[in-house]
């Protein structure tokens, strides 16, 4: 069997634009598998066929597959000419030495010309094969299900199907860029927009050399695990301690952490622009922490003029967790950080930051210069998946 056979299920539903969003699809199956010895990617009636040539390393081929983002569900098949004999002699031959204790045969005619229809094919197959092993049909709970996809001129068969990592295409939906801070919630929030097509920029604010470099580490792992979802990305890397000292100096307290995540905003959204990203996403949740109420998060918004999406917003923490787990940022974002707020954390933030507080707090500051050079302080980090061999020699590492 050397193709994987690839359906998509929310992109069917595009109308016109389908075929764009098919495009993005094969560029990116393409991409994802591209050290893998995949001869091609192919467009078929609805389907998309990769063809592994004989050393693609199944397995990895799979795992691939099953992280990009538009694949509905996947599986490995064979290709044979649209002929009902062919078909089954080609079953038949894959199936030797495996035995089952009830099959069926389930059909798709894609192209109608094909003179038989569906149940047709079942059966035709279906005879043959049951003639040849002597296997019991159960139409209702087979053990095994063979299934057969008759297109104009070939016809595929698989044994079951893998499901795909659902969403769209990374790169149909636009630039977005994600305030990353080694915790577990940001992660996901940018894992959640890539999957709905966005290209998702990284923006990581720590305080070195005031604390560590275990943040800026960390936000490494986490961006080279994310960037098997979007194969290319960028990590912004902005000094902040120094920012966090000077609102220590001028601001009280309890209106601290809005202030910082105001800062961060500001900082963010220009990085945003000379990237040509058009909105902000963050990793926050009503009533998380304190400074997740709806109040503070409307008083950090209204330093954006590009919308801020937060993902998880209305999520359990449980919930986040148990996402983070499956996409294995988890066990990095626990890794003990000195997260650039927990030093500067005041013991009571405010939990409800009133607009005319903020604004008067930061009259003390010269927001403008502030944010200009922490802009000009940044420093960008690139990262590619796959990491090809001759590629990471060219450039001496992932990054460059
Ligand atoms: P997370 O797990 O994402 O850190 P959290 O529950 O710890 O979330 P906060 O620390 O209050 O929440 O941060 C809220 C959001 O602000 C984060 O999800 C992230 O988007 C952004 N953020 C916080 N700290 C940083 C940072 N150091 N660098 C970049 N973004 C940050
Ligand atoms: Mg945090």
């Amino acid at each position: 069997m050397n193709s994987l056979l690839v359906h998509y299920q929310e992109i069917a539903l595009k109308g016109r634009n389908r075929p764009w969003f098919v495009a993005r699809l094969v560029r990116n199956l393409r991409e994802a598998t591209s050290d893998l010895g995949v001869r091609d990617v192919r467009v078929l009636m609805g389907r998309i066929e990769l063809v592994l040539g004989p050393e693609a390393p199944w397995e990895r081929v799979r795992d691939r597959v099953a992280r990009v983002f538009g694949v509905g569900n996947f599986a490995r098949a064979g290709r044979t000419p649209l002929d009902v004999d062919a078909i089954a002699a080609e079953i038949l031959r894959d199936l030797e030495g495996r035995e089952t204790s009830s099959f069926r045969v389930s059909a798709k005619r894609a192209d109608k010309r094909f003179p038989l229809t569906s149940p047709q094919i079942e059966r035709e197959v279906g005879g043959r094969i049951k003639d040849a092993r002597g296997w019991r049909v159960d139409l209702d709970h087979p053990e095994l299900t063979i299934h057969v996809e008759a297109l104009t001129t070939e016809a595929f068969y698989s044994f079951g199907k893998e499901r795909g990592a659902g969403g769209l295409p990374v790169g149909s939906g636009g630039r977005v860029a994600c305030l990353l801070s080694g915790g577990i919630d940001s992660p996901v929030a940018a894992w959640r927009m890539m999957r709905r097509g966005c290209r998702v920029l990284l923006v990581h604010f720590h305080s070195y050399p005031i604390l560590s470099r275990a943040s800026q580490e960390k936000t490494r792992e986490l961006a080279r695990l994310l960037t098997q979802y979007q194969f290319r990305s960028r990590l912004f890397l902005v000094p902040f301690g120094d920012i966090q000292q000077r609102i220590v100096l001028a601001v009280a307290p309890p209106l601290r952490v809005v202030i910082y995540r105001r800062f961060m905003m500001r900082i963010a959204e220009r990085i945003a622009r000379q990237q040509h990203a058009r909105a902000l996403v963050t990793g926050e949740v009503v009533g998380q922490v304190a400074s997740q109420t709806i109040e503070n998060l409307s008083a950090i918004d209204e330093v954006a003029s590009m919308p801020v999406l937060r993902p998880l917003i209305g999520m359990d923490k449980e919930e986040i967790t148990a996402q983070a787990e499956r996409l294995g940022t988890y066990p990095i974002s626990i890794i003990p950080d000195q997260d650039c707020c927990t030093l500067f954390t005041p013991k009571h933030p405010a939990t409800k930051a009133r607009r005319a507080d903020v604004e008067a707090a930061e009259r003390e500051l010269p927001i403008d210069d502030i944010v200009r050079d922490a802009v000009a302080a940044a420093s960008v980090e690139r990262f590619r998946f796959p990491v090809v061999e001759s590629r990471a020699a060219e450039h001496g590492d992932v990054r460059s």
